[in-house]
C-alpha cells in the first residue's frame, strides 16, 4: 500500500493508531461478538464509550463543570440554525464577525429564522478575507451573542486568541481547529465543531455550551433543543454510535500524545516550516496576512492557475493528495490537522522545491 499523505480539509486524515484499533476491534467490540456498529445505543457498552469520550474531551479542553457537552448530528451547519434558535431569544439579534465563507453561511442561515436580525460587527472583506478584521473590544452591541469563526478553513485565517468583547457571549465555530490549539472554554458561551477534521469521522458534531444558556433556551422541537438534548445526554434519538466511538479513540490518542498543548506545539512547528518555505519561495506564496495565519489550513498559490494545476498533478503523482484549494479560492491548500505528520510537510516542501526549480 502506498504511503499517502492526505492534506484534505475534511474529511481528513485520522491517527493511524486509531484506525488500527478500529480495525482490531471491528468484528467484536470488547469481546461482545458484535461490532460497535451493531451494539445498542442503550447498552452499557455504548454508555461507557460516550462517558469516556466526554470525560476525555473535558480533560483535553479543560471544560469547566458549568458547561454541557453534546454529541450531535447535522454537522456544524445545523449549529448555524440551532444556536440562533436557542440563544438569540431576548434581543433577537446576533453580532457576526465576517471572516469569509463559513461565517457568511452562518449569517445566511440565521437570517432565515423569522424575527432574527444580524449585525456584522466587523468584516475582513476589505482584504478579501486574507486578514482578520480588528474587533473593537469595547463593543456593546445590542445583541444576544456574537458569532466568531475561530479558524477559517477556506481562507486560512485563525484567531489566536478569542476576541474579548466586553459583556457579550461568544459563540465560536471551532470546526477546523478544535483540539489543535489552546483556547479557554470560559471565553465562550458556546463552542461547536463538526468532527470530520480534527476529531474523527463525519456525522458527529461536538457542542460545548454553558449551562445557564441551555436553561434559558425556549421550547423547541426536540432535535433542535439544547435543553432536551442535554436532558437526554445526547441520546434523545439514535446517536452516531460509530462516529462517537472513533472520536473517543481520537481523544484517548490525543491524551497519550500530550494533549492539546503538545498538539499546538507540533502544529506550530509543521505550519512554521511550510510558511517559512512559502515566504522564501520565488514561485509559491501564501496570500494570508502573517498575523492572521491559521495553523491548520494553509492556502498557497503560484499566481498562475495553469501552474497550480500542474503542481497538484505532480503532488498527486508523489502521493501527496487533497491539496487542491477550495473551489471558491482555487490554488492549493495544505490542511495540517493534529493527525497529519511532520514528515508529510517535509515531503510536500521537497516536491515544491523540485517544481520551483523546474519553473524558474
Ligand atoms: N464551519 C467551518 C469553519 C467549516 O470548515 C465547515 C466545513 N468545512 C463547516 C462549518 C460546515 O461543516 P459541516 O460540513 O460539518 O456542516
Amino acid at each position: 500500500m502506498a504511503n499517502v499523505y492526505n492534506f484534505s480539509a475534511g474529511p481528513a486524515v485520522m491517527p493511524r493508531e486509531v484506525l488500527e484499533q478500529v480495525q482490531k476491534e471491528l468484528l467484536s467490540y470488547k469481546n461482545s461478538g458484535m461490532s460497535v456498529m451493531e451494539i445498542s445505543h442503550r447498552s452499557s457498552l455504548f454508555a461507557d464509550i460516550q462517558k469516556d469520550a466526554e470525560s476525555n474531551l473535558r480533560a483535553l479542553m479543560n471544560i469547566p463543570d458549568e458547561y454541557d457537552v453534546l454529541f450531535l448530528q447535522g454537522g456544524a451547519t445545523l449549529q448555524f440554525t440551532m444556536a440562533p434558535l436557542n440563544l438569540a431569544i431576548n434581543k433577537r439579534k446576533i453580532g457576526f464577525v465576517d471572516t469569509g465563507h463559513w461565517s457568511q453561511r452562518a449569517i445566511e442561515e440565521a437570517q432565515l429564522i423569522d424575527g432574527i436580525s444580524v449585525n456584522k460587527i466587523a468584516s475582513g472583506e476589505d482584504s478579501n478575507y486574507t486578514k482578520l478584521p480588528k474587533i473593537d473590544d469595547s463593543l456593546q452591541e445590542n445583541v444576544d451573542y456574537i458569532h466568531v469563526t475561530l479558524n477559517n478553513t477556506i481562507e486560512g485565517t485563525a484567531f489566536r486568541t478569542v476576541p474579548n468583547i466586553k459583556g457579550q457571549s461568544i459563540v465560536g465555530d471551532m470546526s477546523s481547529n478544535i483540539l489543535g490549539q489552546r483556547y479557554n472554554v470560559r471565553d465562550f458561551g458556546m463552542i461547536y465543531a463538526g468532527a470530520q477534521k480534527n476529531i474523527g469521522p463525519a456525522g458527529l458534531t461536538v457542542v460545548i455550551i454553558r449551562h445557564d444558556l441551555v436553561e434559558k433556551a425556549p421550547e423547541l422541537p426536540a432535535m433542535l433543543s439544547y435543553k432536551k438534548l442535554v436532558a437526554k445526554h445526547s441520546t434523545l434519538n439514535t446517536p452516531p454510535v460509530f462516529a462517537i466511538y472513533c472520536a473517543g479513540l481520537v481523544f484517548e490518542w490525543l491524551l497519550t500524545q500530550g494533549g492539546v498543548d503538545a498538539m499546538e506545539k507540533r502544529n506550530r512547528e509543521k505550519a512554521q516550516l511550510l510558511y517559512d518555505y512559502l515566504d522564501a519561495s520565488t514561485l509559491f506564496q501564501s496570500p494570508v496576512d502573517v498575523e492572521s495565519r491559521s495553523l491548520t489550513n494553509i492556502p498557497f498559490v503560484t499566481g498562475n492557475a495553469e501552474l497550480d494545476n500542474q503542481f497538484i498533478e505532480l503532488a498527486n503523482a508523489n502521493n501527496l493528495v487533497g491539496l487542491k484549494g477550495h473551489r471558491l479560492v482555487g490554488g492549493m491548500r495544505a490542511s495540517l490537522y493534529n493527525a497529519f505528520p511532520m514528515e508529510g510537510v517535509k515531503k510536500l516542501i521537497t516536491v515544491m522545491e523540485k517544481f520551483e526549480l523546474e519553473h524558474k
